[in-house]
């Protein structure tokens, strides 16, 4: 049953009403949500109810239905997101695990790592001890392999999954291994699953060959009953009287997976087909049917393969499988989850020296990206905010600095939101809603003061073209209209334009951008401050990873939610935003991608000084919107 305490309930309170499910055979899990707090008490007891319900500090209790209980959605409504290491799975993330179907030598296990870590994988795979049909079969390396697979898994930064085949090993996997996988063999082997499941750590659980939905989220409440709260179950095929494939592919249990359970589900195309040519469909299909991840068979030589050759990707195809994932996410409003960039000994120095080494490098700490080139406003931006101590980093995008940020190339980044003339930038925003894991830290507003540039010794008299980002021409109109003989030049961004021109060398030719892009390119500046409307601002938003924050106490916090289709939605949860006294400083609206007419709202409020009432009605806003996520929270000085 599921205990709903009261809001207000004291810590005695809460362990007096432990105790007493206790006592009475319970099993108690405490389950804290955003704001209210619930008890999950399992056991074979039956009991009257309403003598919970008459405890101090109950509120409510709901039997629950299922014979499953810990793994089932009616006991906790969030999706679980599992943590292991720096990967994310489950809600919103696309997380991909490959590897070889066995551990071989060191040298394939290596080349495999250096592959799945290129084409952007998480996590790495490999057996060591194989459960083969025929005991004639290569049956894994055992320990050895168990070694191998760490050493590879560490020397690109990524957790690796391994499948465990019986109890005896259990203190083994609890020293080599991040994911422990019960495979597809041992799902109903109970003492396994027992015995697994009291490590407390996260656990990869196959469906079994012809297990039921039910039978396969039983074996999962074992696990979680026995102590790991750490479940991701994988799909991966079901016998059924088909032959052409090695098994049948269940791409309809993850819809319904994700109803009864808060469970993260990946699907495994490999095993599921067994044939190499129809893994990247059924990967793509179990992607778009709501996949939270995919763990995939790759070999960097399939036809020298131990094991499941037939069915393992070449890495060009996972590669190529990689890069489509990445295309089709948007659509699903996910994210393929990234894991902070690992430098490493490329090639084959794969010595503790120069692993060490390249530990070292990887210091982000001090670096901010941000999009165009040097002298961009950005970078202006990035200056003001950090000071010195910082490098500002150029990318050529504004998802490079989203990349950059995920992968932790770069501790920060640094994105324009608004222009106080041209409104909201679109593009920023759209990456905000689709990369789940990076933050909004802080905010840096800048004066736009456009100058007109050219070399040393020009002058506005002579000059016949000029360049710059269109908007930074039709910000400046006025100027061109007091100088019919310049053509405007549109260019794809104002320092770039900069840039530009002192390569030329021509006094003819002009650019107009901040004069900071004059210094950087050794350029003059002939006229300062050219714009139409002097209020010309932009906000950037500082962004970073999800655990990082910045020093600034908040007062300020930005939030996207959707609403039901239906009349008033809107306006019922803005009115909690006005209940709880959060004053709303900004509201857009914004096409969802790759769902026509169907809107998210980006919501900017000030944050009062006591947080906890922005989690409320986060809490009450979940009610009724759909997906209400926090953007972040940062400091706007004095508005
Ligand atoms: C595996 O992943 O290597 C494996 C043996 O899978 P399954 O248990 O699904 O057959
Ligand atoms: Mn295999």
């Amino acid at each position: 049953m599921i205990i709903v305490l009261k809001q207000g309930i004291s810590p005695q309170e809460k362990q007096e009403t432990r105790t007493f499910l206790e006592q009475h055979g319970y099993k108690v899990r405490e389950i804290v949500g955003e704001e209210d707090t619930i008890l999950g008490a399992v056991g074979r007891v039956q009991m009257d109810v309403r003598e919970v319900e008459l405890l101090p500090g109950v509120d409510r209790v709901i039997p629950i239905s299922k014979p499953y209980k810990l793994a089932s959605r009616e006991l906790k409504k969030e999706d679980t997101i599992v943590s292991i290491g720096p990967v994310r799975i489950g809600s919103g993330r696309i997380a991909v695990i490959t590897g070889p179907c066995a551990v071989e030598s060191r040298e394939q296990m290596m080349e495999s790592a250096a592959h799945a870590y290129e084409a952007g994988a998480v996590m790495l795979r490999g057996g060591a001890f194989k459960p083969r049909t025929s005991p004639y079969s290569f049956q894994g390396l055992g320990e050895e392999g168990l070694k191998l697979l760490k050493e590879a898994g560490e020397a690109y930064g990524m957790p690796v999954a391994t499948e465990i085949i019986g109890t005896d090993y259990v203190e083994m996997f609890n020293e080599y291994v991040d994911v422990i996988q019960i495979g597809a063999r041992n799902m109903q082997n109970f003492e396994l699953l027992k015995r697994v499941g009291a490590l407390a750590k996260p656990v990869i659980l196959k469906r079994g060959l012809s297990a039921t939905i039910e039978e396969w989220l039983m074996a999962a409440e074992y696990l979680m009953a026995h102590g790991t709260d750490d479940v991701i179950l994988c799909e991966r095929g079901i016998r059924t009287f088909e032959t052409y494939t090695r098994n049948t592919l269940d791409l309809s249990a993850i819809p319904v997976i994700k109803n009864l359970s808060h469970l993260p589900i990946i699907v495994d195309p490999s095993h599921g087909t067994g044939i190499r040519g129809k893994v990247a469909p059924m990967a793509l299909a179990a992607v778009a049917a709501g996949a939270d991840g995919l763990m995939v068979e790759m070999h960097p030589h399939p036809d020298q393969a131990l094991s499941d050759g037939p069915q393992s990707l070449y890495p060009e195809q996972f590669e190529r499988l990689m890069r489509d994932i990445e295309a089709i996410a948007p659509v699903l409003e996910k994210e393929l989850e990234r894991i902070p960039e690992h430098k490493t000994a490329r090639g084959t120095d794969f010595s503790s020296e120069a692993l060490r080494d390249s530990e070292k490098e990887s210091v982000t700490t001090g670096k901010v990206a941000f999009q165009g080139v040097r002298g961009a406003y950005s970078e202006s931006a990035v200056e003001r905010f950090f000071g010195p101590g910082y490098t500002a980093e150029p990318r050529g995008s504004f998802a490079e600095v989203f990349k950059s940020v995920l992968q932790g190339e770069v501790a920060y980044g640094a994105v324009p939101i608004e222009n106080s003339l041209a409104g909201t930038v679109h593009e920023v925003l759209d990456l905000l809603l689709q990369y789940r894991d990076i933050r909004v830290v802080g905010e840096q507003k800048i004066r736009i003061i456009h100058s007109l540039i050219s070399v040393k010794g020009a002058s506005v008299g002579g000059l016949k073209k000029v360049y710059s980002h269109p908007q930074g021409l039709a910000q400046c109109s006025r100027f061109f209209d007091e100088h019919q003989e310049i053509e405007r030049i549109p260019f794809f961004d104002t320092a770039g334009a900069v840039a530009h021109v002192a390569q030329m060398q021509d006094p003819s030719l002009g650019a107009i951008a901040g004069r900071e892009a004059a210094k950087v390119y050794g350029m003059e500046v002939l006229k300062e401050g050219i714009e139409n409307n002097p209020r010309n601002y932009t906000r950037f938003f500082i962004i970073a990873r999800e655990e990082t924050s910045t020093t600034r106490t908040p007062n300020r916090a930005a939030l996207v939610f959707s609403t039901q289709d239906k009349p008033g939605a809107l306006f019922h949860v803005l009115q909690i935003l006005a209940d709880y006294g959060l004053n709303m400083k900004k509201l857009e609206s914004r096409p969802i991608q790759g769902k026509p007419w169907n809107y998210m709202f980006f919501v900017a409020v000030e944050l009062p000084s006591d947080q906890k009432v922005l989690n409320t009605a986060i809490k009450k806003m979940s009610e009724s919107a759909v997906d209400v996520r926090l953007l972040g929270h940062y400091f706007v000085q004095g508005e």
